[in-house]
């Protein structure tokens, strides 16, 4: 067993300052730590009384980043001290919040109210502290300050000026979301559109149809789309599978084959596209019947129906299916988790198409809010701080069939996570996966931590600084 490390505030020392800066800043922060981490502490237990669990625990982790000593935070998060350390205990399952939606309403609004008192006596106090880094050149330490300005007041302007924000179409995202986002952009508009196919196809034999069709060398598409639109689907495609392979270096060996799309306009289609599938038994054919598309793996080919969709779907449609593809090649284990299926696919179509229509999981209580991708960080934030985000454990856990969209939210955050720096650990959980490892070991192994409750913690915090 190891101490819990995720807490202490850890930020790389600029070796070129002075010691004695760095130790007077540690010394500064040690001390407001420990004042403000009880007043955390008793809002946590003031959410407990008024059973709002899962608000408390994020009042105890917010106590621990500031003072990763404090017994109060950690008895009530269930850990348990051996030799002078604490530890994450497995057996303490965490509560959720144990009210109706009126209840809750009202809990919240009055919890909001406690901590926006104490924000009123943080955010001067953290800001004067950041200054104060800022002055003496300790730019990491400043930074991390003024990001913990954020978790009090996500819209102080100093503190998202100095964090590098910028504001975009109403919504703030982080410089590093920015950046991914504009590169990713650039690759569409580099990406190849291919080349015109004039030969009739079988598929245009058998169902008696003309169709737009478009190759390049990973990418065989036709449908009934103008050939602008078809263009711009191949476009898209491309630029996802040249994301995905140079971000994580995918050898040949591993790369998908020719990724086959079928596009067309209504049920109609739909159904005879699906009479035509010779390897499909009537009843998956009435079952396919029912949803828009149709996908075989193992064939690397899709089928989609764009009506009733908005224009841009077929775009993000041919992102998310390419994204699912080059997954499954990639890493050459059957069964992936659904959460990282789906989050790599929703994590592709946010910053290639600020759009997700394709939700694979279950499907209840889709709310309109998924498809504008750029709103998700915030809501993301929100439920973090406010204790409503679904536990990752459970997300981690969940089934393509169960997975909530909201659990597809957090499934997406904590790909967003990984993808943020992390590709040596998501490898390392690939490859203990492959080795045959559970979930679970293979978690604890690659990313260094003891459980879902430690994994957690280092999302959440990054979630408070991030989004
Ligand atoms: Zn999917």
């Amino acid at each position: 067993m190891r101490p819990l490390l995720i807490l202490a505030i850890a930020a790389s020392a600029a070796a070129a300052d002075p010691p004695r800066w760095e130790q007077d800043f540690a010394e500064r922060r040690a001390a407001l730590g420990k004042e403000l981490a009880p007043r955390h502490v008793e809002l946590g237990k003031k959410c407990d009384l008024r059973r709002l669990h899962a608000v408390a625990r994020t009042e105890y982790f917010r106590a621990l980043e500031l003072d990763p000593e404090n017994a109060g935070a950690h008895l009530a998060l269930g850990h348990l001290k051996v030799d002078g350390a604490w530890y994450d205990n497995p057996e303490a399952g965490a509560r959720g919040n144990d009210l109706s939606d009126r209840g809750l309403a009202e809990a919240l609004g009055r919890h909001r109210a406690a901590r926006r008192v104490l924000a009123m006596e943080a955010v001067p106090r953290l800001q004067a502290l950041a200054e104060w880094a800022d002055a003496h050149l300790l730019e990491a330490r400043a930074l991390a300050t003024w990001r913990e300005v954020l978790q009090y007041d996500d819209m102080n302007p100093a503190a998202r000026s100095a964090t590098g924000w910028v504001e975009r179409d109403g919504t703030w995202i982080s410089a590093e979301a920015a950046a991914v986002r504009a590169a990713a952009r650039a690759r569409i508009e580099a990406a190849k559109a291919g080349w015109k196919v004039g030969d009739t196809t079988p598929l245009e034999e058998q169902a008696g149809w003309v169709l737009t069709k478009y190759r390049t060398d990973a990418f065989d598409f036709q449908g009934f789309l103008p050939e602008s639109e078809m263009r711009e689907v191949v476009k898209s495609a491309e630029a996802a599978r040249a994301l995905f392979l140079e971000r994580f270096e995918v050898p040949g060996s591993r790369r998908p084959s020719l990724i086959r799309g079928v596009f067309v306009r209504n049920q109609k289609e739909h159904a005879k596209f699906l009479e035509l599938q010779k390897g499909l038994t009537s009843l998956e054919r009435d079952m396919y019947r029912l949803a828009p598309s149709w996908a075989d793996p193992a064939e690397t080919i899709f089928e989609v129906c764009v009506n009733p969709w908005p224009l841009d779907y077929p775009k993000e449609r041919a992102v998310h299916q390419t994204v699912h593809f080059c997954l499954q090649s990639f890493a050459g284990v059957e069964e992936l988790p659904a959460w990282l299926h789906e989050g790599m696919a929703l994590w592709y179509s946010d910053v290639l198409t600020d759009r997700a229509y394709v939700l694979c999981c279950g499907g209840k209580d889709r709310d309109e809010f998924l498809q504008e991708t750029p709103r998700w960080r915030r809501r993301i934030f929100s439920q973090v701080r406010d204790g409503l985000a679904p536990s990752l454990r459970d997300v981690l856990k969940a089934d393509l069939d169960a997975m909530t969209p909201r659990e597809a939210l957090v499934a997406w955050s904590f790909t967003d996570w990984m993808l943020d720096g992390r590709r040596q650990e998501l490898f390392a959980f690939l490859a203990a996966m492959q080795g045959g490892a559970s979930q679970g070991k293979a978690l604890r192994e690659a990313f260094g931590v003891k459980g879902y409750d430690e994994l957690e913690g280092v999302w959440r915090r990054w979630v408070m600084e991030r989004y």
